[in-house]
């Protein structure tokens, strides 16, 4: 279990202020100026001797992304760092208690970050539904600027550099990194074929760097108190601080930060009170938000929580979003309900992904209701494998794996209520001949 003295947001529940001073307080925008006084490439390796990687779902090692930067923009063609707050994926709620609570972790992070990257610009995209936060974000930005911490010669270091914030208006996909990109030029959010890449050609044709909220807003601290410190929390290549946000059926749902690799039952037990109606009552856990196949209680009880120990479970750790289920959980209903949300976000460009949301999802509310065929359940597997990897964006796969995952842990939960609706009783006879 993570100790407080490690806890890098400290004012995750908002028991104290957000603004300037109180941040300032907490030990935020303490003597940045001496930050950046370390130069880009030793910032840049400090996140890499961290084992700092990305908090946004792909696990990307951040201090190497960074590196892929220019070294020397020009005026002509300057750098800009895109931080997605985009939060929309179901179960991810992390950043949200970032921006509302500890805003200018975030903003103190976009200047080391953006200045590593020898960027000109930041530009937050934040969800379209988190108003609230907006207006935090908004208010604190201005703080910044007004105290001469970003802006031309920030924290007097010489360095100008500008914070923008944009709200989205509502697509999921625009989480997607050059979809985001796209909507932040003002057009429509569709992902862009790669490559080539944004860290070639990204916003307005120019470098970018897109990172998570998180990834950005731990990096001041990573720099104040030493790579080998956050590198000393969690299992190598799994290494730091991470948020978990475990919502579902669980005694106290909530965020919190922990070590990284912790294992599952102490997570919930140690901030969720528990599952609710005790261990035996678990039916399943969706470990990273939406994206990710659910783990069936047997296996993910020890798991460590972690890239590779959820990676082994033949899921993910995403955003580290866990969705608890218990057995009152239709899960043939929840995972049609994900299938819902994945074919509502279809941007529609490439065939497999517009096509195939609608297609699966007709299937799964079949299997909900168990007027589907046995043989169905076979097909629908083989046309999820159709769309993972076929796609111009992740968000085929995202629509593949919860399928696939309920088909290989709860296929006979399934027969079964294909077989009351025939009036048959699974495994029997009649079944095995259909
Ligand atoms: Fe759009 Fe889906 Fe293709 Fe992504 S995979 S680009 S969301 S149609």
């Amino acid at each position: 279990m993570l100790e407080d003295k490690d806890r890098i947001f400290t004012n995750l529940y908002g028991f104290q202020q957000w603004n300037l001073a109180a941040a300032k307080k907490r030990g935020d925008w303490a003597d940045t100026k001496a930050l950046l006084a370390l130069g880009p490439d030793a910032i840049i390796d400090a996140i890499k001797a961290s084992g700092l990687r990305g908090r946004g779902g792909a696990g990307f090692p951040t201090g190497m992304k960074w590196s892929f930067m220019p070294k020397t923009p020009s005026a002509e063609r300057p750098s800009y760092l895109v931080i997605n707050a985009d939060e929309s994926e179901p179960g991810s709620c992390k950043d949200r208690e970032i921006i509302r609570h500890d805003p200018h972790k975030l903003i103190e992070g976009a200047l080391v970050a953006g200045f590593a990257m020898r960027a000109s610009a930041a530009y937050i995209y934040i969800r379209g539904e988190y108003i609230r936060e907006a207006e935090v974000l908004f208010a604190a930005v201005a703080e910044a600027y007004k105290a001469k911490l970003i802006g031309k010669n920030a924290c007097g270091s010489g360095y100008d550099f500008d914070v923008f914030v944009h709200r989205g208006a509502g697509a999921y996909i625009c989480g997607e990194e050059t979809a985001m990109i796209e909507s932040l030029e003002g057009k429509k959010g569709q992902p862009r074929l790669k490559p080539p890449f944004p860290a070639g050609v990204g916003l307005y044709g120019n470098p970018t760097t897109v990172n998570n909220v998180e990834s950005i807003a731990v990096a001041p601290t990573i720099l104040r108190r030493g790579a080998a410190w956050f590198a000393g929390i969690g299992r190598p290549n799994n290494l730091g601080t991470k948020l978990f946000q475990i919502s579902g059926h669980v005694n106290k749902p909530c965020v919190v930060e922990e070590a990284m690799s912790i294992p599952f039952s102490e997570l919930v037990d140690t901030h969720c009170g528990g599952i609710r109606g005790g261990r035996d009552n678990l039916l399943a856990v969706i470990p990273g938000g939406s994206s990710v196949p659910l783990v069936p209680a047997h296996e993910i009880w020890d798991a460590p929580m972690d890239f590779d120990g959820l990676r082994d479970l033949k899921s993910g750790l995403g955003t580290a979003a866990v969705i608890v289920m218990d057995k009152s959980t239709d899960i043939i209903r929840a995972i049609a309900r994900l299938s819902y949300f994945y074919k509502h976000e279809s941007c529609g460009q490439c065939t497999p992904c517009r096509e195939g949301t609608g297609w699966m999802w007709r299937v799964m509310e079949r299997l909900v209701t168990g007027e589907a065929e046995y043989h169905e359940i076979d097909l629908l597997l083989e046309v999820t494998t159709e769309i993972e990897g076929h796609t111009i964006c992740a968000l085929g796969d995202a629509a593949a794996w919860p399928i696939q995952g309920l088909i290989r842990h709860f296929r006979p939960e399934i027969e079964a209520r294909i077989g009351k609706r025939k009036g048959f009783v699974a495994g029997s006879a009649l079944v095995a001949a259909e």
